[in-house]
């Protein structure tokens, strides 16, 4: 290990309005939005797993011009693959670049929760080096064993992933702390430590990360806290986390996991669609009521903070799946099923638009096509009468 981890080259030009993740978060952190510059805002990184969550992230960017940022987990690499994460990786790409190249925004793809402890999660993060713009080298927690590694383990691991990824331009993302819940059955861990903060000034030193997910309270999947109880973020500690990056190098950017925050209305929206079909499982209509997600003004904490990239999924799903059920109430014997993936493409999207108003990535690359103040998020609303009760 040489002395100096290598800077991120920021020359390299991807092609086809590509770009990596830090150059749009650190965009975010300095409340860059055309020639203007104003408060610091949060760009939410999308973990989409199918090609319906794509088109609907893009929809969402393209309307509101916002910085674009789409994450790519093991598990949905593996649904893209068919079980191949490599193939998942050449399949998703190939897609997203045609889809890019007639953008008007700018869009990042990024590898969420890669790891280079085991040898199955290094074959994909080197593949993940020559496809997409940004990766996630989580060394923090060996999830196959359970165990969290030593912090000297995690720095020459991730040490590794910056010197074989800055010189060509893709933004690395470690992660320091270990983090509670289960993103998917590739990433789920039962214990949760807080990131300690001398720590933190060894790993940004001797890694050379520029975006860091440090552990503040945050936890992974559906079901943060015991219902009624409000998830309680450690916010002091992120702004003393901070300090420190900030006296390293103002560039460095924090990420929130596991930051998502749950909409009322679509759970309201799922049990009714549920009552009005009868549907006799009690425990799934108990199910929707009790997920627990974290409470905005938390996650605003945190983006005063620098965590300028939070990562949103469960929130995205959820709305999906209210939307199917939606469609299925209104009708369950239609055979064409592009009308089923119309009605689920377009939840999806007013999903986004919502969470891009909320982070206040909008009008980064070009004006909004929508007043923002006006937009309401509703699932029993077109997406296209949303859009144009907001115009
Ligand atoms: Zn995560």
């Amino acid at each position: 290990m040489s002395k100096q981890p290598p800077v991120l080259n920021t020359t390299r030009k991807f092609p086809d309005n590509m770009t990596s993740a830090h150059a749009l978060v650190v965009k975010a952190k300095r409340g860059e939005k055309g020639n203007a510059k104003g408060k610091g805002y949060a760009v939410p990184a999308f973990n989409v797993t199918t090609f319906q969550g794509i088109n609907a992230a893009m929809k969402a960017f393209e309307l509101l011009g916002s910085s674009g940022l789409l994450a790519f987990s093991n598990s949905a690499l593996k649904h893209f693959g068919e079980g191949d994460q490599v193939f998942g990786l050449d399949v998703a790409t190939s897609y997203i670049k045609k889809m890019a190249k007639k953008s008007s925004v700018k869009i990042a793809t990024h590898l969420d929760h890669g790891d280079y402890i085991t040898e199955p999660g290094r074959k994909v993060l080197q593949a993940a080096v020559q496809r997409l713009t940004s990766v996630m080298a989580d060394n923090s927690t060996d999830h196959i064993n359970k165990i969290a590694m030593p912090l000297k383990d995690n720095i020459e691991l991730t040490r590794e992933v910056v010197d074989m990824a800055h010189p060509v331009g893709l933004s690395v993302e470690g992660e320091l702390g270990v983090l509670a819940g289960e993103e998917d059955e590739d990433t789920k861990s039962e214990f949760s430590t807080y990131t300690n903060t001398d720590e933190l000034d060894q790993f940004l030193k001797e890694t050379g990360v520029l975006m860091l997910a440090p552990t503040i309270g945050t936890m992974h999947g559906p079901n943060k806290g015991k219902p009624g109880q409000k998830v309680k973020l450690n916010i002091p500690l992120a702004h003393d986390l901070l300090k420190i990056a900030n006296e390293i190098n103002d560039e460095i950017v924090f990420v929130a996991h596991g930051a998502s925050t749950l909409y009322p209305q679509v759970a309201e929206y799922a049990v009714k669609q549920l009552n009005e079909m009868g549907n006799g499982k009690s425990a799934d209509r108990q199910k929707w009521q009790d997920f627990v997600g974290t409470d905005w003004d938390q996650i605003e904490g945190l983006i005063e903070a620098g965590f300028c990239k939070i990562n949103t999924d469960t929130e995205n799903r959820q709305t999906f799946l209210a939307a199917l059920l939606g469609a299925i109430n209104e009708n369950s014997a239609k055979i064409d099923i592009r009308w089923y993936d119309n009605q689920c493409t377009d939840a999806l999207t007013k999903s986004y638009i919502q969470k891009l108003i909320m982070a206040g990535n909008y009008g980064v690359w070009h004006e909004p096509k929508i007043n923002v103040d006006k937009f309401k998020f509703d699932l029993g609303i077109s997406l296209k009468d949303l859009i144009s009760q907001a115009s």
